[in-house]
Formats: C-alpha cells, structure tokens, sequence
C-alpha cells in the first residue's frame, strides 16, 4: 500500500517545488501507471517512496512504514518490502545472473540454501533459467531487464516499483516486460507501480493511471489512457 498525503517535494537550492501537495493511494494488489510529461516529478515520487529523498511536507505512508517516522537504521528493513526495477537494469557486471541475484539476500545474511532455491525459483519465474551463469554483458537488454525484475522479486516485496523500466528495450520487449509485471501483479499478488512516458503500452493495458503535471496530481483514472483530457490546470 502506497499512501501520500499532501506531499511536496523541494530540493535544495531551487525556489519551485518538484511535488505539490500530492494525494493519492495505492492499494494493496493495484497495478497504477504514474504518468505525465518530463520535468512534472515521476522521478521525484519514486524517490520519495524509496526514501532516497527526503520530503518536504505531508505524510508518506508505505508498507505499514510511516515514511515520516521512520529511523535511520530501519530503512533497510523498510526498502526489503520494495523491488525496485530501473530503466538502465542496473547488473553488477562482474557477477553471473546467479551472483547478481543471490547478492540481494547475501547482503542481509540469508542462509545460503535458502538463497539458492530462492534464485532458481524467481529465474524459472522469468523464464531465464537457462542463463543463470551468464555473464549481464553476455544478455540482450530484454534478458538484463528480466534479470533485474528476478532480483527485485527475491525478497518477495510488497510493492514493485519500476522507473521507465521500457526506456531501452525495443516495443515488442517493451509489452513483453509490461505483461511480465502484469503477472507478477495477478499471480503473485504484489503492487505494482510503473512510471512511464509510452504512451502506446499505457493505452494497451487498461490499467488505472495517475497523472502528473509541473508536480501535481491532475488525474487518476481507472482504465485510464495515455492522455488525460479535462485535467484542471492543463496547458
Ligand atoms: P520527471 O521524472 O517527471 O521527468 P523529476 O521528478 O525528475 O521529473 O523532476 C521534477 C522537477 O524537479 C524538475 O523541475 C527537476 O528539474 C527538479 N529536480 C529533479 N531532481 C532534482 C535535484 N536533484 N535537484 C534539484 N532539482 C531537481
């Protein structure tokens, strides 16, 4: 569960604010596109979910994790519930598919029997069993991008939340990574958020859509599409 309440957002050094006054929720089991044009604060949301930036005001609720609240050595244990999937799949290129996926759990000393059934089932998952000891280098970007959605699934988060996670891969890659969340939405079920600017993918799935506009919240619609006609405050 994803719940804001008049947040905003100002970052250090600059007068406009990147988030105004942003309420909306996301519901345990949602899939939500978060939508608009760049420079309107996609990226900021997301960070202010992930805890990467602090907020400026309102009240953050995620997970049972009051964002406001929450210590400094907690949130480790707070971002476990999150899985987060970049456009840039973010590898360790040193490390095998294996490595890379097992290193998530390593780091938070998980018996190492358990890391390895753990990987092999959110590989078959993906499909991507069969590259398990490949090299990041040695995948096309499809492949890297089901990686990274393997990992972000390896402490079986409550919300996945994903940063233009299309942004390099080509259309048809692109809707068969919207159809891999779409499942990890209704088989596993785990939240899902994606930021996004395609608009083609937005308008095929059918799912409810969130849009932003120079830091606000102009719309939310179930079954939304790409564009939002009658957003107050449109230019
Ligand atoms: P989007 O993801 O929709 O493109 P962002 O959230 O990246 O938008 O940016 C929203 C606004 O905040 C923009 O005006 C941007 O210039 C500003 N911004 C983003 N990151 C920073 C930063 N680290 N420091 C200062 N301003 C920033």
């Amino acid at each position: 569960m994803i719940d804001f309440q008049h947040v905003s957002k100002r970052y250090k050094g600059t007068e406009q604010l990147a988030v105004q006054d942003a309420t909306f929720q996301v519901k345990d089991g949602e899939f939500v596109f978060l939508v608009g044009p760049s420079g309107s604060g996609k990226t900021t949301i997301f960070k202010l979910i992930t805890k990467e930036e602090p907020l400026t005001g309102g009240n953050i609720q995620v997970n049972s994790f009051d964002l406001n609240r929450l210590k400094h050595r907690r949130v480790p244990f707070y971002r476990r519930t999150l899985g987060v999937v970049f456009q840039d799949f973010r590898l360790i290129q040193t490390k095998t598919v294996a490595e890379n996926l097992a290193f998530v759990m390593k780091v938070i000393n998980i018996d190492p029997y358990f890391i390895d059934d753990r990987v092999d089932e959110v590989l078959s998952w993906v499909g991507m069993t069969d590259k398990k000891q490949r090299f990041p280098h040695e995948l096309s970007g499809g492949e890297q991008q089901r990686v990274s959605i393997a990992r972000a699934l390896m402490n079986r988060p409550e919300v996945i939340l994903a940063d233009e996670p299309t942004g390099n891969l080509d259309p048809e890659l692109s809707q068969d990574t919207l159809q891999l969340f779409d499942r990890i939405n209704r088989e596993l079920k785990t939240t899902v958020l994606v930021v996004t600017h395609e608009k083609a993918l937005v308008d095929a799935m059918n799912k409810r859509v969130l849009y932003l506009d120079r830091g606000r919240i102009v719309g939310d619609r179930q079954q939304g599409t790409y564009e939002f006609s009658g957003a107050k405050g449109r230019r």
